[in-house]
């Protein structure tokens, strides 16, 4: 079977069509600046990359020109859109209302778009006119949600919540639902995988370090907790978002600088993190050339956000009572050797001793960069988020 594996935002539309046989990636590509001037797409198939800088008024627009690149006679990969057997469509925020992988009915699409956009104003209402184009352009192809959150859903109670009156919790759904949750659940499988345990005998902790940045305690296979927060404005600092931050500072600087609470949230997502600290930039690998040229903040941002990392890590294996394995991956985490050893750094009284060299070095797939005779295994494996999807929607069916 063929799943088409959908990552709609609100003016880009990423896609892959994975053979579920071969878990190979059929074809790839992206619709960018959908509803604006000088929409495009590049599609990628057969080994060959094509441009169609075509006008996307709108989703379904971008989802025919797609299937038309799908189809294509030179980078296309299916003859007709029937060999699609499902499309799983990627949706950051699921509240209670999810637990785990959907299939789209009516109801299902009704309660993802009446409850679940204020969870997740940025993503959630563009996915859902990346569903609803879909469904238009495929009417008859069974359509899944498979939500960031999901992997989190087991977490105990006693961790998801936030010290709040109970009942405004219950009332209002405030609490703890993490993010990245696909890509946590992929690189902690493929650890037990590589270390040749079963999940059940693991404890882990799964840093996926990237423009967003969360950390995941997986225990036995499941997450017990996680960074990130009732949105993914919470947990470590990253590029722009400032991570933890008390809310009455919140409460403070809106007051000094004139921000009404949605400008303040909008603030603290876009203005802060590495890129606040270090008056530079939100991408590491310039905060990286910062520091080595003496650039005092670049480096600041750099200790404050391996130090925050660390401090989760340390956090879970706490949680946890042990810790036999941390995993980097995404943007920074597989690329970053500077932050995969300020993270490790001082984490030697748990048993975690990184090969310095070894870290240094770039491998594809899975790498082990702990030493030895480092009791706690340190892994770098690239995540796979469409993978994750594709195959949970497959199962699904
Ligand atoms: P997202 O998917 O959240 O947009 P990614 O996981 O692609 O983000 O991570 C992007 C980030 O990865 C960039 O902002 C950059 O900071 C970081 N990154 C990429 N390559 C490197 C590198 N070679 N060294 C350090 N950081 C890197």
């Amino acid at each position: 079977m063929k799943i088409l594996v959908i990552n709609a935002g609100s003016s880009s539309l990423k896609y892959q069509l994975i053979d579920m046989e071969t878990e190979k990636v059929l074809a790839k590509g992206g619709c960018e600046r959908i509803g604006i001037d000088g929409s495009f797409l590049k599609a990628k198939g057969n080994g060959q990359e094509k441009v169609y800088e075509q006008p996307m008024p709108n989703h379904k627009v971008a989802i025919e020109l797609v299937i038309n690149a799908l189809r294509d006679d030179v980078i296309g990969v299916i003859k007709s859109m029937d060999e699609i057997g499902a499309v799983g469509h990627r949706i950051v925020a699921s509240g209670e209302y999810f637990k785990k992988t959907t299939l789209v009915t009516p109801e299902v699409q009704k309660t993802l778009e009446e409850k679940t956009f204020e969870l997740a104003p940025l993503h959630n209402p563009a996915a859902a006119t990346g569903l609803r184009a879909c469904m238009e352009v495929m009417p008859k192809t069974p359509m899944a949600l498979v939500f960031d959150t999901s992997f989190h859903a087991t977490m105990p109670e006693k961790a998801y919540l936030y010290g709040i009156d109970y009942n405004d919790y219950k009332a209002y759904g405030v609490r703890k639902y993490g993010a990245h949750g696909t890509s946590h659940k992929f690189v902690s499988a493929e650890a037990a995988k590589y270390l040749g345990k079963k999940p059940e005998q693991l404890k882990i902790v799964t840093c996926h370090l990237g423009n967003g940045s969360s950390i995941s305690a997986v225990d036995g296979g499941v997450c017990v907790d996680t960074s990130m927060g009732f949105t993914p404005l919470a947990g470590v600092m990253m590029g722009t978002r400032s991570g933890d931050i008390d809310a009455s500072a919140v409460e403070f600087l809106a007051r000094k600088k004139n921000l009404s609470h949605a400008d303040a949230v909008t603030y603290l997502n876009k203005k802060c993190g590495v890129a606040g600290i270090s008056g530079v930039s939100s991408d590491f690998r310039d905060l990286d050339d910062g520091a080595k040229k003496g650039n005092a903040r670049c480096k600041l941002a750099l200790d404050m956000f391996n130090y925050q990392t660390k401090k989760f890590v340390g956090a879970y294996a706490a949680a946890m009572g042990g810790l036999d394995c941390i995993v980097f991956t995404a943007g920074i985490g597989e690329n970053s050797p500077n932050v995969r050893e300020g993270v490790c750094e001082g984490l030697e009284f748990l048993g975690v001793k990184l090969d310095v060299k070894e870290n240094a070095v770039r491998k594809d797939g899975i790498h082990e960069i702990s030493a030895k005779d480092s009791k706690v295994k340190v892994l770098i494996i690239p995540t796979n988020e469409e993978l994750v999807i594709a195959r949970e929607t497959a199962a699904l069916l």
